[in-house]
């Protein structure tokens, strides 16, 4: 497969080649044709494998074919991921992808303090990637609105049940509007993990790789 057999939006397109990717991974070939058609996706992929851009792509391609202007854009993408270190991580590969679009990120995550995380939602953006506690912190407040989220993410969904979150995550789930798209990636797959994709997907597609 060639990054050129799949639709994307010339900005995106152009991401991934300043990125310096010739072919898409075998987790990105498999995920790409559905989640760039909105479809839910669980993705049973390990770290190393190439499937943040599995994600990311479509989150992107999807921002810049729904363009929402002016300086209080919602936010229509939302990542989750167990830790800050793995949250940064995905931050930086949607600037990466994103470079050639005008779209805004912002990472969320606790064990620093509010003000810039505060300040970046304050000025609009786009794509939140997020830790559990601090998003929710967030929400409580009334300083992040996820009421216009149409892209759903949850990466390292095992990471996430084995470090407790799995109530912060459906928290998480009943501030999103019903009607979005919702990707879950995970390494494993335990019953607890099926479950929770039962219970927040919409006939997903299942990408092992
Ligand atoms: P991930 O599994 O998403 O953490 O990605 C693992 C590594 O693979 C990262 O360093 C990416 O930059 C790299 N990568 C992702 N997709 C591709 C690709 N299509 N071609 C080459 N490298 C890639």
């Amino acid at each position: 497969a060639s990054f050129d057999d799949f639709d994307l939006a010339p900005p995106v397109r152009q991401g991934v080649r300043d990125a310096g990717y010739t072919d898409p991974t075998p987790v990105q070939a498999a995920t790409l044709p559905h989640a760039l058609k909105g479809v839910d996706v669980v993705g049973v992929a390990q770290t190393g494998t190439g499937k943040t851009a599995a994600f990311v792509l479509p989150i992107l391609d999807y921002l810049v074919r729904e363009p929402v202007g002016g300086k209080k854009r919602p936010v229509r993408a939302l990542v989750v991921t167990p830790t800050r270190e793995l949250a940064i991580q995905v931050e930086e590969a949607v600037q990466t992808y994103g470079k050639a679009t005008k779209l805004k990120s912002a990472t969320i995550y606790g064990g620093v303090g509010k003000g810039g995380q505060r300040t970046a939602l304050r000025n609009g953006v786009d794509v939140v990637v997020a830790t559990p506690g601090r998003l929710l912190d967030f929400v409580g407040t009334k300083e992040i609105d996820l009421s216009f989220v149409d892209i759903l993410v949850l990466d390292e969904a095992d990471r996430m049940f084995d470090m407790g979150f799995v109530r912060d995550i459906r928290k998480i789930v009943a501030a999103v509007p019903e009607q979005r798209q919702t990707m879950l990636f995970s390494a494993t797959m335990p019953p607890a993990i099926q479950d929770l994709a039962r219970s927040i997907l919409y006939k997903p597609e299942t990408i092992e790789v």
